[in-house]
C-alpha cells in the first residue's frame, strides 16, 4: 500500500522510530482501502474530523493524534484506546461526531465484537468530549471525575454547541456539520480522587489531576508505561490556563510533579505531539512563569 492510499484512508501513518517506541499501526489492510474507495476523501476535507494519525506506542496502546480543534491553525486535540483481553477503554472522544466515529472505526478493526466498552473522560471540555455519543451509542461505560456529571447536568450537548457556535460565529448548520449532533450524557461511574480500575487483569489508574480545570483526569496504563494526560500536559504549545489563576496553577504545578514520579515510556499530551516524560518540566516551567507574570 503506498503512502497515498493511507492518506486517503482517513489518516496518516507514522514511520518507525526505534528510539520512541512507535510502531506502525497495521491493521488498515488492504480490503478495507478497496471497499471504501468510493467514500474516500482526505481527512481534512471530513467536517470536524481534522487530520488524524494512528500510533500504536505499544502493543494494544493506540494513541490518536491531530483530531479536529475549533481553534484550528494547526490546533488538534488527542485521544487514546487501551485493548485488554476482553475490553476496549477509550480516553476521550474528540470535538466532534465525526472524531468520536473515526475512533470508533480504528477500535472495531481489532474487535471480536462482544468486548466490554469503557469511555474515561478527561474532563468536560468540548474538545475532549464531543464525540462521546459514539461510544455510549454503542454501550460504553463512562467514566469521569465527579464534577462532569454536575456540568454535564446543566449543559446538554446542543446548548454546548451554541455556546461555540456563537463564540466562532458560525451558522448553525456550520455548527452541525462541524460537531455533528452531539449528546453529553451523564457519567456512569464518577471518581473525586484516585482510583484503579482492574478490567481483565489490566490495571488502569485513573489520577484526578486537577489545574486546567477541576475535573481534570490523567489515566495512567503500568503496563504500557503510557500516560494519557488530558490537558494536565501540553505539548510543544502554550497551556490553557484561564480558566484558573495562581492558586489552581500551583495546584497544576504539584500535580506535574506527581506524574513526574510515575515510569513514563510515553505520554499522550492532551494537545500536541507525542512527548516523553521530559516535557513534564517545560509544563512546569510555563506555569511557573505565568505565576510570576501574574504576581509581580
Ligand atoms: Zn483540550
Amino acid at each position: 500500500m503506498t503512502e497515498n492510499s493511507y492518506e486517503l484512508l482517513g489518516y496518516r501513518m507514522i514511520k518507525i522510530n526505534k528510539n520512541f517506541l512507535l510502531v506502525v499501526v497495521l491493521f488498515a489492510s488492504i480490503s478495507y482501502a478497496t471497499s471504501e474507495k468510493e467514500n474516500e476523501k482526505p481527512a481534512d476535507e471530513i467536517p470536524g474530523l481534522g487530520n488524524p494519525e494512528v500510533t500504536e506506542i505499544a502493543e494494544n496502546v493506540l494513541a490518536i493524534t491531530g483530531l479536529y480543534h475549533s481553534a484550528e491553525n494547526g490546533f488538534y486535540v488527542n485521544a487514546g484506546i487501551i485493548f485488554t483481553s476482553r475490553s476496549v477503554v477509550f480516553i476521550d472522544s474528540g470535538m466532534s461526531i465525526a472524531s468520536g466515529e473515526f475512533l470508533w472505526n480504528i477500535a472495531q478493526r481489532r474487535m471480536k465484537g462482544d468486548e466490554n466498552l469503557y469511555l474515561i473522560l478527561t474532563h468536560n471540555h468540548s474538545d475532549h468530549v464531543f464525540g462521546m455519543r459514539v461510544m455510549k451509542e454503542k454501550g460504553a461505560k463512562v467514566i469521569a471525575h465527579n464534577v462532569v456529571r454536575f456540568w454535564f447536568k446543566r449543559l446538554n450537548g446542543e446548548r454546548y454547541k451554541e455556546i461555540l457556535r456563537k463564540r466562532q460565529g458560525w451558522s448553525p448548520e456550520k455548527a452541525d456539520e462541524i460537531f455533528g449532533e452531539v449528546i453529553l450524557s451523564e457519567p456512569d461511574e464518577v471518581v473525586d480522587r484516585d482510583a484503579v480500575f482492574k478490567i481483565d487483569g489490566d490495571e488502569i489508574h485513573v489520577l484526578v489531576t486537577p489545574g486546567h480545570v477541576p475535573s481534570e483526569l490523567s489515566v495512567y496504563h503500568p503496563k504500557s508505561k503510557t500516560l494519557f494526560a488530558g490537558d494536565t500536559i501540553y505539548e510543544g504549545s502554550a497551556l490553557t490556563t484561564r480558566f484558573g489563576g495562581p492558586n489552581q496553577w500551583r495546584q497544576w504545578i504539584s500535580q506535574l510533579d506527581r506524574l513526574k514520579k510515575l515510569e513514563i515510556n510515553t505520554v499522550i499530551p492532551g494537545h500536541g505531539k507525542l512527548c516523553a516524560k521530559e516535557e513534564i518540566d517545560r509544563n512546569i516551567n510555563y506555569l511557573r512563569g505565568e505565576i510570576e507574570k501574574r504576581e509581580k
